[in-house]
């Protein structure tokens, strides 16, 4: 046996609190508590490999429009006639992406630079220009199986918040159990802020520096904020291009669209496990999500089906915020009219705000909105202790990764908030990327009902045990067996969740062994 001066720690702890370090205190206190082994805990308190790279791009010419003042020494300036406007892109931020011949056979009227269109704004001509991203992928751990996690398009990442991600899937994969370990990466971008075709020499750049390190069998990323199905049809495009066998990797990438090897319930699935542990939940204690009432954060792929779902099981939506602001409507929003508003491709920010079936309110007033649940499914680091002291809700469920702050989860449970916490709340993506996956290699094609029929065991069963070493209630019933995992005392309910993870990823170490 080693002796307990082999652990040393390598390099030593930063003391500065980072979002990782934060991140990985539930890790320390649930290792503490179990006794996890001490190689084990070496080998995941730390990623296996952290990589970060450039990605550069050409960009196209855009026009970029003038504030009133300034566009007052161009109000002689006669409109540019555009004969073909599908040529013009419009992005969120009011630039428009020049595309193809756009402004060919145009009676184009342009000075210094500067044109009007038949919108009556001024716009200057800004010719594309190169441009050099940021990129990373975080490889967490693969004791489990190939490192598996989304990939983010965002202005704010970072490699320590990358870190923080990729963790988290190494707990979510073990506690879905699904053969995968953790991973995450993505670009440090607004993808609001570029066209079509820039995303795409962007996405296709990325892929070329990522090929090298990723594989169907080593590394598979998905979609996650700021990402969707067309970027993982451009990363699989990329990864299979001239290679001999490209209907063998298919597997490359998850969240695909279903008619190029995508599941079936995938684009869902994230929201369809966070409502499924929902009414589980509510099971459990004899009730039902009917005539509930939730509070929702970010209305993207993970907030909108969740908000259909729950919707369809009788509950109903309050208010609703986005990056953009905030709506509230007592009589509860009618979520499918709303999912259409923010779909409509005329509605550019993809944002909720002028929905016409609800009123808006202050961004921050949300958290003050009296519901039975709250669903944050947008950023971490959201739920503060300042605005866990605010809620008026009975129920988390966090369909976002990371949403709640330590501090946020103490106040929490001080006030008696209960909490079906990330790690298990939205497991349901990667549960379904691994449908997919197994589809692909096997060249399957799996219905919706089969998907989720797995689906809802699946969350359902490891959603017990969690809830069982949180009791400490060992059993075993025709769904689930908690008896390896409850430790003889009760636990607060994202502490079971990591010991859950904890005790499967130590199994593999344990009976494999360390590499060496
Ligand atoms: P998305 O890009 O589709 O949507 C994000 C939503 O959050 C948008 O509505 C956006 O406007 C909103 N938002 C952004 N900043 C905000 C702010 N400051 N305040 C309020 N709202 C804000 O992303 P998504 O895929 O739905 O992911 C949402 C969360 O769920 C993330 O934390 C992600 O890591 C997590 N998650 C996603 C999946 C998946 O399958 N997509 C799986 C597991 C976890």
């Amino acid at each position: 046996m080693a002796s307990e001066e082999t652990f040393m720690r390598a390099p030593a702890p930063s003391p500065k609190r980072t979002i990782y370090t934060e991140a990985m205190e539930i890790f320390h206190y649930a290792a503490d508590l179990i006794g996890l082994d001490k190689r084990v805990r070496l080998e995941l308190e730390e990623p296996d490999y952290e990589h970060i790279f450039y990605v550069t791009a050409k960009l196209k010419d855009r026009l970029v429009p003038l504030l009133p003042e300034e566009a007052k020494s161009f109000s002689d300036l006669s409109v540019t006639q555009v004969r073909n406007t599908e040529g013009l892109e419009r992005l969120a931020n009011g630039n428009i992406i020049l595309n193809g011949r756009a402004l060919l056979g145009s009676d184009v009227a342009i000075r210094h630079g500067h044109l009007r269109l038949p919108d009556g704004l001024v716009y200057q001509l800004v010719p594309g220009e190169s441009q050099r991203f940021k990129a990373y992928r975080v490889q967490h751990n693969q004791a489990r199986g190939p490192y598996k996690g989304g990939l983010r398009y965002h202005r704010e990442v970072s490699l320590d918040l990358f870190k923080a991600l990729a963790a988290e899937m190494t707990w979510k994969t073990a506690i879905a159990e699904v053969p995968f370990g953790g991973g995450k990466g993505g670009i440090q971008m607004d993808p609001r802020e570029y066209g079509r075709e820039e995303i795409e020499a962007i996405t296709l750049r990325f892929m070329y520096r990522l090929k090298s390190l990723i594989g169907p069998n080593i590394d598979i990323p998905a979609p996650d904020v700021g990402t969707n199905p067309e970027i993982m049809a451009l990363l699989y495009r990329q990864f299979s291009d001239g290679e001999r066998e490209r209907h063998n990797l298919r597997g490359i990438v998850t969240g695909k669209d279903v008619r190029i090897g995508g599941s079936e319930g995938r684009g869902k699935a994230t929201g369809q496990g966070v409502a499924f542990c929902i009414e589980d939940y509510y099971a459990d204690r004899g009730e039902s999500v009917k005539g509930k009432t939730f509070v929702l954060q970010g209305f993207g792929n993970v907030g909108s089906h969740a908000a259909i779902i729950l919707g369809n099981m009788g509950a109903r939506l309050l208010a609703v915020n986005d990056a953009d602001g905030s709506i509230f409507n007592g009589d509860g929003i009618d979520v499918n009219a709303l999912a259409a508003y923010v779909a409509d491709p005329k509605n550019l920010k993809r944002s909720v705000i002028g929905f016409p079936g609800a009123q808006r309110i202050e961004k921050k007033d949300l958290w003050d909105v009296q519901a039975d649940i709250l669903v944050p499914a947008a950023l971490g680091g959201e739920i503060t202790a300042d605005i866990a002291e605010r809620l008026k809700v009975k129920l988390i469920a966090e369909g976002a990764n990371g949403p709640t702050t330590p501090e946020a989860d103490r106040v929490l449970q001080k006030r008696g908030i209960e909490l079906i916490p990330d790690i298990i709340a939205n497991a349901g993506g990667v549960t379904v990327s691994y449908y997919e996956w197994i589809q692909n290699k096997r060249m399957e094609r799996w219905s919706e009902a089969e998907v989720d029929q797995r689906l809802e065991r699946a969350m359902k069963r490891n959603y017990r045990i969690i809830r069982d070493i949180s009791r400490n209630q060992p059993r075993k019933t025709e769904m689930h067996d908690s008896r390896p995992y409850c430790i003889g005392k009760p636990v607060d309910s994202r502490c079971a969740a990591m010991i859950l993870a904890l005790k499967r990823i130590e199994a593999h170490y344990l009976l494999e062994g360390f590499s060496q």
